[in-house]
């Protein structure tokens, strides 16, 4: 009998626990199954802001996916998605073309310049492993010029938007700093980082207590909040922002757009129906108008059916959509079981502030400083151990708790 075809698009947070629960669920007989990614590595994107600022190298971020996957269960193609051809259950892809009968779109997100003029230009955006080297090498050219040309916008970085990315973000520069100074025999108080955030306050929507104790945190370490303000524009030398209908340039040879995600914009180019590259998913995770097709990750709309709001693209709900895909796929290939609908179970978030410092809320309960920091190690272990067991989690886990 011919053996059903899933094939899963991306090897993001969605993309590897859905394929890695189909490994341990069904047997080599039972289905085939491919996994298709852009690069040979997974890479865990919650810590390229490290990556980005310099504070870890890469090497730590990014695993081998052939290292976690099972090859005699799975076969991985080292590929770009191109197209998704849902009538014909075709993914075009550069260098091939793959036929399925489920398939699983796990292509994750893209950076969200909403049109700003000249940020895809002049700006840069932590979005994967690439992109955070670039802002890290950046950084260290733009100081090491500093010496020899002696313009202060060399050592301006500004960090566009203080949500969750942009104050992880400052946060990781602002522990980098005295490093890169001393390295390049720096005047300290010639180096800025700026966060420009457009809301009235950083982290909108965040508990007003711990978004207190981040900015003061933050500030003491030098960075410099500009609430309520927008950025309006990038330009070659910086970027122009208005606040209370006040133009301004600030002059800077480093722009950091973490300013908003969407989803990756290939998926609404296949022609699935989508809000801002995100598909609205039924119960099972499944695309309108398509059986086959799953949807995981931040390329999935899910509302929260307590206020009617879309549930934010995050890797916790990445990981529990693949969790309950993996099992349901399994469902459908055995053909007999009941297929189990998906509801997010939200433990909290946790920000982090630096290795040893952070905010959350975790269980209804606030946390702040090494507390948080612990717990953030503790979420991030949890997701290795979940991908590949305990030898995974003590060859890429985040052990120095303290
Ligand atoms: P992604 O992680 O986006 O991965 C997508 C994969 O698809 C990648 O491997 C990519 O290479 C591959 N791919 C993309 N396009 C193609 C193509 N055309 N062909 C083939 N392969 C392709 N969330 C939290 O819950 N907690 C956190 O602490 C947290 N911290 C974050 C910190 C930062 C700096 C950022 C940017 C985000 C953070 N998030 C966090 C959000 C979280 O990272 C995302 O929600 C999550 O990564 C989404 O996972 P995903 O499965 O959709 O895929
Ligand atoms: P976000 O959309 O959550 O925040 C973007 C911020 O940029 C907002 O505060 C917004 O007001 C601001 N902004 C938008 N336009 C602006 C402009 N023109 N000028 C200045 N500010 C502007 O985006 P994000 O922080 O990248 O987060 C993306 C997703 O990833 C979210 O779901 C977030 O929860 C998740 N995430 C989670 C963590 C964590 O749990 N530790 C860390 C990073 C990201």
């Amino acid at each position: 009998m011919r053996k059903p075809k899933i094939v899963v698009l991306g090897a993001g947070y969605g993309g590897m626990i859905t394929t890695v629960r189909l490994q341990k669920l069904l047997s080599v007989n039972e289905a085939e199954i491919t996994l298709v990614n852009n690069n040979s590595y997974h890479y865990q994107t919650t810590w390229l802001h490290e990556n980005a600022a310099g504070t870890l190298h890469h090497d730590k971020t990014r695993l081998n996916i052939k290292d976690v996957i099972d090859t005699s269960k799975v076969n991985f193609v080292l590929d770009t998605v191109v197209e998704i051809r849902g009538k014909e259950k075709r993914v075009i892809l550069k260098n091939g073309e793959l036929e399925y009968d489920y398939l699983v779109v796990g292509l994750g997100f893209e950076s969200e310049t909403f049109g700003i003029k000249g940020l895809k230009e002049h700006a840069f955006s932590i979005a994967n492993i690439n992109g955070a080297r670039q802002i890290r090498d950046h950084i260290e050219y733009m100081f090491s010029r500093y010496a020899t040309e002696k313009r202060d916008e060399l050592l301006t970085i500004v960090v566009g938007g203080a949500g969750f990315t942009g104050i992880e973000f400052v946060a990781e520069l602002a522990n980098r700093v005295p490093e890169l100074v001393h390295e390049y025999d720096l005047p300290r108080e010639k180096v800025r980082i700026l966060c420009v955030e457009a809301a009235p306050t950083a982290l909108p929507g965040f508990d007003p207590e711990l978004v207190e104790y981040a900015v003061k945190f933050l500030e003491k370490k030098g960075v410099e909040f500009l609430i309520g303000t927008a950025i309006k524009e990038a330009t070659e030398t910086g970027i122009i922002v208005s606040k209370d209908d006040k133009i301004e340039e600030i002059k800077a040879e480093t722009v950091v757009w973490a300013a908003g995600v969407r989803g990756n914009s290939l998926v609404e180019e296949s022609g699935f129906e989508a809000m801002r590259g995100r598909i609205k998913v039924d119960q099972f995770l499944r695309a309108p108008g398509h059986d086959d097709a799953f949807i995981v990750g931040d390329a999935a709309l899910i509302f929260n059916p307590e206020n009617d709001r879309p549930y934010p693209p995050t890797a916790q709900i990445a990981i529990q959509e693949g969790y309950n895909l993996g099992k349901n796929l399994a469902v459908l290939v055995r053909g007999k079981g009941e297929l189990e609908p998906f509801t997010f179970d939200n433990k909290g978030s946790v920000c982090s502030l630096g290795h040893d410092d952070g905010i959350g809320v975790v269980f209804g309960k606030k946390l702040t400083g090494w507390q948080a920091a612990f717990m953030k190690k503790i979420i991030d272990n949890r997701y290795l151990f979940l991908l590949g067991g305990p030898l995974l989690v003590l060859k890429k886990g985040k052990l120095n708790f303290f």
